[in-house]
Protein backbone atom coordinates (compact mmCIF):
# COMPACT_ATOMS: atom_id res chain seq x y z
CA UNK A 1 0.00 0.00 0.00
CA UNK A 2 1.39 2.84 -1.21
CA UNK A 3 1.51 5.94 2.18
CA UNK A 4 0.04 9.60 0.19
CA UNK A 5 2.07 12.47 2.06
CA UNK A 6 0.00 15.54 2.82
CA UNK A 7 2.57 19.02 1.71
CA UNK A 8 3.62 20.18 4.56
CA UNK A 9 5.14 23.92 3.82
CA UNK A 10 8.54 24.69 5.51
CA UNK A 11 9.19 28.31 5.62
CA UNK A 12 12.75 29.93 6.45
CA UNK A 13 11.76 32.51 9.18
CA UNK A 14 12.46 36.23 7.75
CA UNK A 15 13.04 37.46 11.71
CA UNK A 16 16.67 37.18 10.75
CA UNK A 17 16.33 39.95 8.10
CA UNK A 18 15.92 43.83 9.38
CA UNK A 19 14.61 45.65 6.40
CA UNK A 20 14.49 49.05 7.04
CA UNK A 21 11.99 51.39 6.10
CA UNK A 22 14.40 53.96 4.09
CA UNK A 23 17.76 53.36 2.34
CA UNK A 24 20.46 55.92 1.85
CA UNK A 25 23.61 55.83 -0.29
CA UNK A 26 26.63 54.43 0.90
CA UNK A 27 29.50 57.05 0.20
CA UNK A 28 32.76 57.31 1.54
CA UNK A 29 31.91 54.17 3.94
CA UNK A 30 28.64 56.20 5.65
CA UNK A 31 25.11 55.98 4.68
CA UNK A 32 23.95 59.21 3.74
CA UNK A 33 20.52 60.75 2.16
CA UNK A 34 20.48 60.99 -1.67
CA UNK A 35 19.90 64.69 -3.12
CA UNK A 36 17.55 62.85 -5.31
CA UNK A 37 13.97 61.19 -5.30
CA UNK A 38 13.69 58.10 -3.55
CA UNK A 39 12.05 54.73 -5.02
CA UNK A 40 10.15 51.70 -3.54
CA UNK A 41 11.43 48.27 -4.16
CA UNK A 42 8.99 45.43 -3.49
CA UNK A 43 8.84 42.21 -2.59
CA UNK A 44 7.55 40.03 -6.38
CA UNK A 45 6.68 36.87 -4.57
CA UNK A 46 3.56 39.25 -2.88
CA UNK A 47 3.80 42.84 -4.10
CA UNK A 48 4.60 43.99 -0.62
CA UNK A 49 6.79 47.35 -0.26
CA UNK A 50 9.64 46.64 1.49
CA UNK A 51 11.31 50.04 1.65
CA UNK A 52 12.07 52.86 0.15
CA UNK A 53 15.52 53.84 -1.57
CA UNK A 54 17.49 56.38 -2.85
CA UNK A 55 17.57 57.52 -6.36
CA UNK A 56 20.93 58.37 -6.55
CA UNK A 57 21.39 62.08 -8.71
CA UNK A 58 24.41 63.02 -11.32
CA UNK A 59 25.64 64.77 -8.11
CA UNK A 60 25.38 61.77 -6.01
CA UNK A 61 27.55 59.55 -8.19
CA UNK A 62 30.02 62.59 -8.88
CA UNK A 63 30.46 62.53 -4.99
CA UNK A 64 30.72 58.54 -4.92
CA UNK A 65 33.29 58.49 -7.72
CA UNK A 66 35.53 61.38 -5.92
CA UNK A 67 35.45 59.20 -2.62
CA UNK A 68 36.55 56.02 -4.90
CA UNK A 69 39.32 58.50 -6.41
CA UNK A 70 40.09 59.80 -3.16
CA UNK A 71 40.37 56.25 -1.58
CA UNK A 72 42.57 54.82 -4.61
CA UNK A 73 45.05 57.28 -4.79
CA UNK A 74 45.91 57.68 -1.03
CA UNK A 75 45.13 54.12 0.61
CA UNK A 76 44.12 51.02 -1.42
CA UNK A 77 46.57 51.86 -4.63
CA UNK A 78 49.83 52.09 -2.02
CA UNK A 79 48.53 49.25 0.33
CA UNK A 80 50.30 45.79 -0.21
CA UNK A 81 47.98 42.91 -2.10
CA UNK A 82 48.42 40.84 1.14
CA UNK A 83 47.08 43.90 3.35
CA UNK A 84 44.59 44.11 1.27
CA UNK A 85 43.61 40.48 0.92
CA UNK A 86 43.34 40.39 4.47
CA UNK A 87 40.23 42.87 3.85
CA UNK A 88 38.99 40.50 1.04
CA UNK A 89 39.25 37.34 3.57
CA UNK A 90 37.58 39.01 6.19
CA UNK A 91 34.48 40.10 4.03
CA UNK A 92 34.46 36.54 2.49
CA UNK A 93 34.09 35.57 6.46
CA UNK A 94 31.49 37.54 7.31
CA UNK A 95 29.26 36.84 4.08
CA UNK A 96 29.93 33.46 5.34
CA UNK A 97 29.13 33.97 8.95
CA UNK A 98 25.62 35.93 7.88
CA UNK A 99 24.89 33.70 4.96
CA UNK A 100 21.64 32.74 6.36
CA UNK A 101 20.21 36.33 6.21
CA UNK A 102 21.60 37.12 3.34
CA UNK A 103 19.86 34.63 1.30
CA UNK A 104 16.44 35.13 3.22
CA UNK A 105 16.83 38.90 1.96
CA UNK A 106 17.82 38.09 -1.63
CA UNK A 107 15.07 35.75 -2.04
CA UNK A 108 12.59 38.18 -0.33
CA UNK A 109 13.61 41.35 -2.67
CA UNK A 110 14.61 38.98 -5.59
CA UNK A 111 11.94 36.01 -5.39
CA UNK A 112 14.49 32.96 -5.85
CA UNK A 113 13.70 30.11 -3.69
CA UNK A 114 15.59 29.74 -0.69
CA UNK A 115 17.40 26.63 -1.33
CA UNK A 116 18.55 28.33 -4.19
CA UNK A 117 19.71 31.84 -2.75
CA UNK A 118 21.06 29.51 0.26
CA UNK A 119 22.95 26.83 -1.69
CA UNK A 120 24.14 28.11 -4.46
CA UNK A 121 24.24 32.01 -4.83
CA UNK A 122 25.79 32.70 -1.17
CA UNK A 123 28.28 30.13 -1.08
CA UNK A 124 29.05 31.55 -4.54
CA UNK A 125 29.41 34.94 -3.37
CA UNK A 126 31.98 33.89 -0.59
CA UNK A 127 34.08 31.90 -2.58
CA UNK A 128 34.74 34.58 -5.08
CA UNK A 129 35.70 36.61 -2.13
CA UNK A 130 38.04 33.87 -0.93
CA UNK A 131 39.33 33.12 -4.50
CA UNK A 132 40.21 36.93 -5.45
CA UNK A 133 41.96 37.40 -1.81
CA UNK A 134 44.00 34.41 -2.53
CA UNK A 135 44.52 36.85 -6.22
CA UNK A 136 45.66 40.38 -4.68
CA UNK A 137 49.50 39.52 -3.38
CA UNK A 138 50.16 36.92 -5.83
CA UNK A 139 49.31 39.54 -9.44
CA UNK A 140 53.04 39.09 -10.65
CA UNK A 141 52.09 35.87 -11.73
CA UNK A 142 48.61 36.79 -13.31
CA UNK A 143 50.57 37.68 -16.69
CA UNK A 144 48.60 41.11 -16.82
CA UNK A 145 50.70 43.44 -14.78
CA UNK A 146 50.06 44.57 -11.66
CA UNK A 147 49.21 47.30 -11.97
CA UNK A 148 45.29 48.70 -11.03
CA UNK A 149 43.34 50.84 -13.53
CA UNK A 150 41.53 53.17 -10.72
CA UNK A 151 38.25 54.23 -9.89
CA UNK A 152 35.79 51.48 -11.75
CA UNK A 153 31.81 51.99 -12.28
CA UNK A 154 29.94 48.92 -11.96
CA UNK A 155 26.83 48.43 -12.73
CA UNK A 156 24.71 44.77 -12.64
CA UNK A 157 21.39 43.53 -13.38
CA UNK A 158 18.42 41.96 -11.34
CA UNK A 159 18.48 38.05 -11.62
CA UNK A 160 21.86 37.39 -9.37
CA UNK A 161 22.08 40.48 -7.33
CA UNK A 162 24.68 39.60 -4.61
CA UNK A 163 26.58 36.93 -6.92
CA UNK A 164 27.34 39.69 -9.67
CA UNK A 165 28.22 42.18 -7.01
CA UNK A 166 30.99 39.23 -5.94
CA UNK A 167 31.90 38.92 -9.56
CA UNK A 168 32.34 42.73 -9.75
CA UNK A 169 33.87 44.03 -6.88
CA UNK A 170 36.21 41.26 -5.34
CA UNK A 171 38.73 40.84 -8.51
CA UNK A 172 38.70 45.09 -8.54
CA UNK A 173 39.51 45.27 -4.97
CA UNK A 174 41.74 42.44 -5.27
CA UNK A 175 44.08 44.35 -7.87
CA UNK A 176 44.02 47.22 -6.19
CA UNK A 177 41.59 49.53 -7.94
CA UNK A 178 38.12 50.89 -5.86
CA UNK A 179 34.27 50.76 -7.49
CA UNK A 180 31.26 52.69 -7.29
CA UNK A 181 28.82 50.11 -8.22
CA UNK A 182 24.94 50.40 -8.88
CA UNK A 183 22.66 47.36 -8.37
CA UNK A 184 19.33 46.97 -10.26
CA UNK A 185 16.34 48.77 -9.22
CA UNK A 186 14.28 46.14 -8.32
CA UNK A 187 16.90 44.14 -6.25
CA UNK A 188 18.87 47.12 -4.13
CA UNK A 189 18.70 45.31 -0.66
CA UNK A 190 21.75 42.64 -0.55
CA UNK A 191 24.08 45.42 -2.02
CA UNK A 192 23.00 47.94 0.82
CA UNK A 193 23.67 45.18 3.05
CA UNK A 194 27.19 44.58 1.68
CA UNK A 195 27.68 47.83 2.31
CA UNK A 196 27.43 47.54 5.95
CA UNK A 197 29.70 44.44 5.53
CA UNK A 198 32.23 46.35 3.91
CA UNK A 199 31.97 48.71 7.23
CA UNK A 200 31.86 45.55 9.53
CA UNK A 201 35.09 44.43 7.67
CA UNK A 202 36.32 48.14 8.92
CA UNK A 203 37.33 48.50 4.68
CA UNK A 204 39.03 51.89 4.46
CA UNK A 205 35.85 54.81 3.48
CA UNK A 206 35.38 55.24 -0.50
CA UNK A 207 37.10 51.24 -1.56
CA UNK A 208 33.47 50.26 -1.69
CA UNK A 209 30.73 52.74 -2.93
CA UNK A 210 26.99 51.51 -3.39
CA UNK A 211 24.92 53.91 -5.27
CA UNK A 212 21.28 52.85 -5.72
CA UNK A 213 18.52 54.34 -8.73
CA UNK A 214 17.86 53.03 -12.26
CA UNK A 215 18.67 53.99 -15.49
CA UNK A 216 19.91 56.85 -15.13
CA UNK A 217 21.93 56.40 -12.39
CA UNK A 218 23.22 53.59 -14.12
CA UNK A 219 24.24 56.30 -17.12
CA UNK A 220 25.82 59.15 -15.02
CA UNK A 221 28.29 56.03 -13.99
CA UNK A 222 29.42 55.15 -17.41
CA UNK A 223 29.93 58.20 -18.75
CA UNK A 224 31.32 59.75 -15.89
CA UNK A 225 35.11 61.25 -16.96
CA UNK A 226 37.28 60.50 -13.46
CA UNK A 227 35.87 56.73 -14.24
CA UNK A 228 38.73 54.09 -15.53
CA UNK A 229 36.56 51.49 -15.80
CA UNK A 230 33.19 50.27 -16.93
CA UNK A 231 31.63 46.82 -15.86
CA UNK A 232 28.39 46.03 -17.21
CA UNK A 233 26.33 43.03 -16.65
CA UNK A 234 22.94 43.16 -18.12
CA UNK A 235 20.36 43.30 -21.39
CA UNK A 236 22.06 43.49 -24.97
CA UNK A 237 20.57 46.38 -25.61
CA UNK A 238 22.06 48.63 -22.67
CA UNK A 239 25.20 46.79 -23.41
CA UNK A 240 25.21 48.49 -26.93
CA UNK A 241 24.05 51.87 -25.58
CA UNK A 242 27.22 51.72 -23.15
CA UNK A 243 29.74 50.59 -25.60
CA UNK A 244 28.43 53.69 -27.80
CA UNK A 245 28.57 55.91 -24.29
CA UNK A 246 32.00 55.05 -23.86
CA UNK A 247 33.88 54.89 -26.85
CA UNK A 248 36.54 56.97 -28.03
CA UNK A 249 37.72 57.65 -24.00
CA UNK A 250 40.13 55.63 -22.53
CA UNK A 251 37.87 53.46 -20.44
CA UNK A 252 38.67 50.01 -20.35
CA UNK A 253 35.47 48.13 -20.92
CA UNK A 254 33.75 44.87 -19.83
CA UNK A 255 30.10 43.51 -21.52
CA UNK A 256 28.44 40.45 -19.90
CA UNK A 257 25.23 40.81 -21.90
CA UNK A 258 22.32 38.63 -22.80
CA UNK A 259 22.30 34.95 -24.11
CA UNK A 260 19.96 32.30 -25.78
CA UNK A 261 21.92 28.82 -25.01
CA UNK A 262 21.25 25.36 -27.11
CA UNK A 263 21.35 22.02 -24.94
CA UNK A 264 21.85 19.56 -26.93
CA UNK A 265 20.47 16.14 -25.95
CA UNK A 266 22.11 13.46 -28.23
CA UNK A 267 20.02 9.89 -28.09
CA UNK A 268 23.16 8.32 -26.60
CA UNK A 269 22.57 10.09 -23.46
CA UNK A 270 22.03 9.33 -20.12
CA UNK A 271 17.98 10.35 -20.21
CA UNK A 272 17.03 10.78 -16.73
CA UNK A 273 20.26 12.74 -16.41
CA UNK A 274 19.75 14.75 -19.27
CA UNK A 275 16.20 15.69 -18.73
CA UNK A 276 17.62 16.81 -14.71
CA UNK A 277 19.97 18.78 -16.56
CA UNK A 278 16.97 20.17 -19.11
CA UNK A 279 15.23 21.30 -16.00
CA UNK A 280 18.39 22.80 -14.37
CA UNK A 281 19.31 24.63 -17.28
CA UNK A 282 15.58 26.38 -18.10
CA UNK A 283 14.04 26.48 -14.66
CA UNK A 284 16.91 27.55 -12.15
CA UNK A 285 15.80 31.04 -10.59
CA UNK A 286 12.93 30.95 -12.93
CA UNK A 287 15.17 31.46 -16.06
CA UNK A 288 15.95 34.52 -15.15
CA UNK A 289 19.55 33.22 -15.97
CA UNK A 290 22.19 34.85 -18.90
CA UNK A 291 23.24 31.61 -19.63
CA UNK A 292 20.07 29.60 -19.26
CA UNK A 293 19.53 26.64 -21.81
CA UNK A 294 16.47 28.19 -22.93
CA UNK A 295 16.66 25.97 -26.66
CA UNK A 296 16.37 22.31 -26.07
CA UNK A 297 17.86 20.56 -29.14
CA UNK A 298 17.14 17.30 -28.86
CA UNK A 299 17.99 14.31 -31.24
CA UNK A 300 14.86 13.22 -33.32
CA UNK A 301 15.01 9.71 -32.52
CA UNK A 302 14.40 10.50 -28.82
CA UNK A 303 12.51 13.32 -28.80
CA UNK A 304 9.28 11.91 -27.80
CA UNK A 305 10.72 9.95 -25.02
CA UNK A 306 12.49 13.19 -23.69
CA UNK A 307 9.32 15.46 -24.27
CA UNK A 308 7.15 12.69 -22.53
CA UNK A 309 10.16 12.69 -19.41
CA UNK A 310 10.38 16.42 -19.30
CA UNK A 311 6.54 17.13 -19.43
CA UNK A 312 6.15 14.45 -15.98
CA UNK A 313 9.13 15.45 -14.44
CA UNK A 314 7.89 19.32 -14.90
CA UNK A 315 4.71 18.24 -13.58
CA UNK A 316 6.74 17.57 -9.78
CA UNK A 317 8.17 21.46 -9.90
CA UNK A 318 6.67 23.09 -6.77
CA UNK A 319 6.28 26.93 -7.68
CA UNK A 320 5.50 29.02 -4.81
CA UNK A 321 6.50 30.90 -1.52
CA UNK A 322 10.02 31.41 -2.30
CA UNK A 323 11.19 31.50 1.33
CA UNK A 324 9.48 27.70 1.52
CA UNK A 325 12.57 25.36 1.32
CA UNK A 326 10.30 23.12 -0.68
CA UNK A 327 9.97 25.09 -3.57
CA UNK A 328 11.81 24.69 -6.95
CA UNK A 329 10.56 28.02 -9.29
CA UNK A 330 9.96 31.13 -6.96
CA UNK A 331 8.18 34.27 -8.29
CA UNK A 332 9.48 36.55 -11.58
CA UNK A 333 11.29 39.54 -10.27
CA UNK A 334 8.81 42.19 -11.48
CA UNK A 335 5.41 42.88 -13.36
CA UNK A 336 7.86 44.47 -16.16
CA UNK A 337 9.49 41.37 -16.73
CA UNK A 338 6.53 38.51 -16.24
CA UNK A 339 4.65 41.26 -19.08
CA UNK A 340 7.69 40.33 -21.81
CA UNK A 341 7.68 36.49 -20.54
CA UNK A 342 3.84 36.56 -21.61
CA UNK A 343 4.21 38.82 -24.25
CA UNK A 344 6.74 36.60 -25.85
CA UNK A 345 5.21 32.91 -25.11
CA UNK A 346 1.84 34.54 -26.75
CA UNK A 347 3.88 35.34 -29.50
CA UNK A 348 5.20 31.81 -29.80
CA UNK A 349 1.85 30.47 -29.69
CA UNK A 350 0.23 32.93 -32.20
CA UNK A 351 3.40 31.63 -34.64
CA UNK A 352 2.34 28.43 -34.55
CA UNK A 353 4.24 26.41 -31.61
CA UNK A 354 2.73 24.28 -29.03
CA UNK A 355 2.20 25.11 -25.55
CA UNK A 356 2.63 23.77 -22.63
CA UNK A 357 2.56 24.29 -19.28
CA UNK A 358 3.23 22.38 -16.13
CA UNK A 359 -0.05 21.99 -13.58
CA UNK A 360 0.28 24.03 -11.01
CA UNK A 361 -1.64 26.24 -8.78
CA UNK A 362 -0.33 29.71 -8.58
CA UNK A 363 -0.33 32.07 -5.44
CA UNK A 364 -2.95 34.78 -6.44
CA UNK A 365 -0.73 37.91 -5.43
CA UNK A 366 2.80 38.89 -6.77
CA UNK A 367 4.07 37.91 -10.23
CA UNK A 368 3.82 34.37 -11.20
CA UNK A 369 4.57 32.31 -14.39
CA UNK A 370 3.44 28.57 -15.09
CA UNK A 371 6.66 26.77 -16.07
CA UNK A 372 6.23 26.22 -19.60
CA UNK A 373 7.88 24.46 -22.98
CA UNK A 374 7.03 24.50 -26.38
CA UNK A 375 7.14 22.31 -29.25
CA UNK A 376 7.33 22.16 -32.80
CA UNK A 377 9.71 25.44 -32.42
CA UNK A 378 11.56 26.16 -35.98
CA UNK A 379 14.38 28.85 -36.13
CA UNK A 380 12.39 31.46 -37.82
CA UNK A 381 10.17 31.97 -34.47
CA UNK A 382 10.71 34.56 -31.65
CA UNK A 383 10.88 32.31 -28.97
CA UNK A 384 13.56 30.34 -30.42
CA UNK A 385 15.43 33.38 -31.60
CA UNK A 386 14.89 36.08 -28.27
CA UNK A 387 15.78 35.78 -25.16
CA UNK A 388 12.94 35.31 -23.32
CA UNK A 389 14.31 35.07 -19.79
CA UNK A 390 11.56 33.44 -17.74
CA UNK A 391 10.40 30.25 -17.06
CA UNK A 392 9.95 29.02 -20.98
CA UNK A 393 12.09 26.24 -22.86
CA UNK A 394 11.84 26.13 -27.02
CA UNK A 395 12.03 22.68 -28.08
CA UNK A 396 14.01 22.15 -31.62
CA UNK A 397 15.37 18.81 -33.23
CA UNK A 398 18.35 17.85 -35.00
CA UNK A 399 19.28 14.50 -36.81
CA UNK A 400 23.28 14.59 -37.05
CA UNK A 401 25.61 16.66 -35.06
CA UNK A 402 26.63 18.81 -37.61
CA UNK A 403 22.79 20.33 -37.94
CA UNK A 404 23.03 20.36 -34.16
CA UNK A 405 26.11 22.59 -34.14
CA UNK A 406 24.44 24.51 -37.08
CA UNK A 407 21.60 25.21 -35.18
CA UNK A 408 22.93 25.80 -31.70
CA UNK A 409 25.10 28.28 -33.18
CA UNK A 410 22.15 30.25 -35.16
CA UNK A 411 21.96 33.11 -32.89
CA UNK A 412 23.36 36.23 -32.39
CA UNK A 413 24.03 35.64 -28.76
CA UNK A 414 27.17 33.22 -27.75
CA UNK A 415 27.28 32.68 -23.70
CA UNK A 416 26.71 29.24 -23.31
CA UNK A 417 25.28 25.99 -24.30
CA UNK A 418 25.28 22.40 -22.77
CA UNK A 419 25.86 18.79 -24.36
CA UNK A 420 24.50 15.30 -22.90
CA UNK A 421 26.33 12.32 -24.65
CA UNK A 422 26.81 8.91 -23.40
CA UNK A 423 29.82 9.61 -20.87
CA UNK A 424 30.42 13.07 -22.28
CA UNK A 425 31.91 11.25 -25.19
CA UNK A 426 30.81 13.96 -27.90
CA UNK A 427 32.57 16.87 -25.90
CA UNK A 428 35.89 16.94 -27.38
CA UNK A 429 33.89 16.98 -31.08
CA UNK A 430 31.32 19.63 -30.31
CA UNK A 431 32.63 22.32 -27.80
CA UNK A 432 35.35 23.42 -30.48
CA UNK A 433 32.65 24.41 -32.87
CA UNK A 434 29.88 25.74 -30.71
CA UNK A 435 30.35 29.73 -30.60
CA UNK A 436 29.73 29.87 -26.90
CA UNK A 437 31.78 30.86 -24.00
CA UNK A 438 30.80 28.23 -21.54
CA UNK A 439 30.53 24.80 -22.65
CA UNK A 440 29.18 22.27 -20.23
CA UNK A 441 29.37 18.64 -20.77
CA UNK A 442 26.55 16.60 -18.88
CA UNK A 443 25.81 19.31 -16.88
CA UNK A 444 24.71 22.73 -16.69
CA UNK A 445 25.11 26.06 -14.70
CA UNK A 446 28.16 24.92 -13.07
CA UNK A 447 29.33 28.39 -11.41
CA UNK A 448 32.89 28.61 -9.76
CA UNK A 449 35.10 31.33 -9.12
CA UNK A 450 38.37 29.68 -10.82
CA UNK A 451 36.75 29.53 -14.20
CA UNK A 452 35.98 32.01 -16.52
CA UNK A 453 32.70 33.06 -17.96
CA UNK A 454 31.92 35.19 -20.45
CA UNK A 455 30.51 35.54 -24.27
CA UNK A 456 30.90 35.61 -27.80
CA UNK A 457 28.97 37.96 -30.46
CA UNK A 458 25.84 39.58 -28.59
CA UNK A 459 26.85 38.04 -25.21
CA UNK A 460 29.39 40.75 -24.78
CA UNK A 461 33.49 40.81 -23.94
CA UNK A 462 35.49 40.13 -21.58
CA UNK A 463 35.55 37.46 -19.12
CA UNK A 464 34.69 36.99 -15.11
CA UNK A 465 35.77 34.51 -12.65
CA UNK A 466 39.46 32.55 -13.00
CA UNK A 467 42.99 34.33 -13.41
CA UNK A 468 41.33 35.37 -17.27
CA UNK A 469 38.97 37.97 -15.20
CA UNK A 470 42.04 40.09 -13.64
CA UNK A 471 43.08 41.17 -16.81
CA UNK A 472 39.52 43.46 -16.89
CA UNK A 473 41.54 45.27 -13.67
CA UNK A 474 44.98 45.61 -14.34
CA UNK A 475 46.76 47.24 -16.54
CA UNK A 476 48.81 44.68 -18.55
CA UNK A 477 52.12 43.73 -18.73
CA UNK A 478 53.99 46.57 -19.92
CA UNK A 479 52.55 49.30 -18.42
P1 LIG B 1 19.13 45.88 -18.05
O1 LIG B 1 20.14 46.08 -19.13
O2 LIG B 1 17.78 46.46 -18.23
O3 LIG B 1 19.68 46.50 -16.69
C1 LIG B 1 20.93 46.14 -16.15
C2 LIG B 1 21.43 47.27 -15.29
O4 LIG B 1 21.73 48.40 -16.12
C3 LIG B 1 20.44 47.77 -14.24
O5 LIG B 1 21.17 48.08 -13.07
C4 LIG B 1 19.88 49.03 -14.88
O6 LIG B 1 19.43 49.98 -13.94
C5 LIG B 1 21.09 49.57 -15.62
N1 LIG B 1 20.82 50.43 -16.77
C6 LIG B 1 19.69 50.52 -17.52
N2 LIG B 1 19.88 51.42 -18.52
C7 LIG B 1 21.14 51.89 -18.40
C8 LIG B 1 21.94 52.81 -19.16
N3 LIG B 1 21.46 53.42 -20.24
N4 LIG B 1 23.22 53.04 -18.78
C9 LIG B 1 23.73 52.39 -17.71
N5 LIG B 1 23.04 51.53 -16.95
C10 LIG B 1 21.76 51.26 -17.30
O7 LIG B 1 19.09 44.34 -17.78
P2 LIG B 1 18.22 43.54 -16.73
O8 LIG B 1 16.85 43.43 -17.27
O9 LIG B 1 18.39 44.12 -15.36
O10 LIG B 1 18.96 42.13 -16.71
C11 LIG B 1 18.65 41.13 -17.57
C12 LIG B 1 19.70 41.03 -18.66
O11 LIG B 1 20.99 40.84 -18.10
C13 LIG B 1 19.45 39.83 -19.55
O12 LIG B 1 19.61 40.19 -20.91
C14 LIG B 1 20.57 38.87 -19.14
O13 LIG B 1 20.94 37.96 -20.12
C15 LIG B 1 21.68 39.79 -18.79
N6 LIG B 1 22.66 39.14 -17.91
C16 LIG B 1 23.87 38.77 -18.42
C17 LIG B 1 24.81 38.12 -17.63
C18 LIG B 1 26.14 37.71 -18.18
O14 LIG B 1 27.02 37.37 -17.39
N7 LIG B 1 26.34 37.72 -19.49
C19 LIG B 1 24.50 37.83 -16.30
C20 LIG B 1 23.27 38.21 -15.80
C21 LIG B 1 22.35 38.87 -16.63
Amino acid sequence: MSTVFEYAPAPESRAIVDIKPSYGLFIDGEFVDGTGKAFKTVNPATEEVLAEVAEASDADVDAAVKAARRAYTRVWSRMSGSERAKYLYRIARIIQERGRELAVLESIDNGKPIKESRDVDIPVVAAHFFYYAGWADKLKYSGYGETPLGVAGQVIPWNFPLLMLAWKIAPALACGNTVVLKPAETTPLTALLFAEICQQADLPPGVVNIVTGAGDTGRAIVSHPDVDKVAFTGSTDVGKAIARAVAGSNKKVTLELGGKAANIVFDDAPLDQAVEGIVNGIFFNQGHVCCAGSRLLVQESVADEVMERLKRRMATLRVGDPLDKNTDVGAINSAEQLAKIRELSDIGEAEGAERWSAPCELPSNGYWFAPTVFTGVSQAHRIAREEIFGPVLSVLTFRTPSEAVEKANNTPFGLSAGVWTDKGSRILSMANRLRAGVVWANTFNKFDPTSPFGGYKESGYGREGGRHGLEAYLKGEDS
